[in-house]
């Protein structure tokens, strides 16, 4: 099927038919930006008051079991269509949106996120939504809905870090005939980025990955945010993995020097969706190092993982 002619049908009509997509979309279209550069990286702010329900949605088991959960079909509003796509999931759009165009892709059960079993799922997703970059947030990094499986997709060109990854200079940990595994010291934030021309290499090198990196107490997998997409020119798929060691930011609130800021995968990507005019007036660009400071995982934390990457996979032979 072509997704990209469908998807335009599909923002065409809930737009023009369901209010509080276009009423918001609309006020996103209008929305004051500024940015910041921060070392090497660009920070685009958008001043978006609609993203407070996210940034300040409760994610507590309590809070969850008692809220109807908005992913799940029958809680949905009348308005809110949806395209099928494969056996398990359906592709809507995002109604609270951070770019001009901004799709949420949820497991049609209600299921805990998860990634282990679904990597392949993204990259099959980001070769359908070409002009989209699909994206992964973790159930304790910035998913809104941590009990119901979901990914995201963005319109491409608007999270800086795509670009500015292309033109970074990578460590390889392990290459192939398929593509390679590295990581990248100079965007002032942990991360790691995988480039293949096949879906399994990507998912062997992101697997032995996430089998590397810590698990919380309490959690389901390691703490992390996935960004995906194909690269039509090159012909091959690239992710990005941020590895996160915490959630919220210690400053996290609306009081006096509190920031209501629940950074999930766009913040990663460099387009930081601000809900509150004070913040987006006076945040700085040191302020945003620090908060990927606290929030991704430390240099230390990441030699470890590049160590035990060579020590773990090097003898494991070619993938
Ligand atoms: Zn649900």
């Amino acid at each position: 099927m072509d997704y990209s002619r469908v998807i335009d049908k599909l923002f065409t009509r809930q737009l023009r038919d369901w209010d509080v997509a276009g009423r918001n979309y609309d006020a996103l279209a209008r929305a004051t930006s500024r940015s910041l550069q921060m070392g090497e990286s660009l920070i685009r702010l958008q001043h978006n008051p609609e993203r407070r329900r996210s940034s300040a949605a409760a994610i507590d088991k309590g809070s969850l079991s008692r809220r109807a959960c908005f992913l799940c079909t029958e809680n949905q509003p009348s308005r809110q269509r949806a395209i099928l796509w494969g056996d398990h999931y359906k592709i809507q759009v995002n109604p609270y949106p951070i770019f001009s165009r901004h799709l949420t892709i949820a497991h049609l059960q209600h299921q805990p996120q998860r990634l282990a079993g679904r990597v392949g799922d993204m990259l099959s997703l980001a070769a359908d939504l070409p002009d989209f970059v699909i994206f992964y947030n973790g159930p304790q990094c910035g998913a809104s809905a941590p009990d119901h499986a979901h990914f995201q997709a963005g319109a491409k060109g608007e999270m800086p870090l795509c670009d500015e990854i292309l033109h970074a200079t990578t460590h390889l940990l392990a290459d192939s005939d398929e593509g390679f595994i590295g990581y990248v010291d100079e965007l002032g934030r942990s991360l790691f980025t995988i480039e293949t021309t096949t879906v399994r290499t990507a998912e062997r090198y992101a697997l032995r990955l996430l089998d590397l990196l810590p698990v919380p107490a309490g959690g389901i997998e390691p703490m992390v945010n996935v960004l995906c997409w194909w690269d039509n020119t090159e012909r091959s798929w690239r992710m990005v993995v941020f590895p996160r060691r915490k959630h919220r930011p210690a400053c996290y609130g609306t009081g006096e020097g509190e920031l209501l800021l629940s950074p999930g995968c766009t913040e990663m990507g460099g387009l930081w969706a601000v809900p509150d005019e004070k913040d987006f007036n006076s945040l700085t660009a040191s302020q945003v190092q620090g908060l990927f400071n606290e929030l991704c995982m430390s240099h230390q934390d990441l030699g470890m993982v590049i160590r035990n990457y060579g020590q773990r996979w090097d003898d494991m032979g070619p993938i």
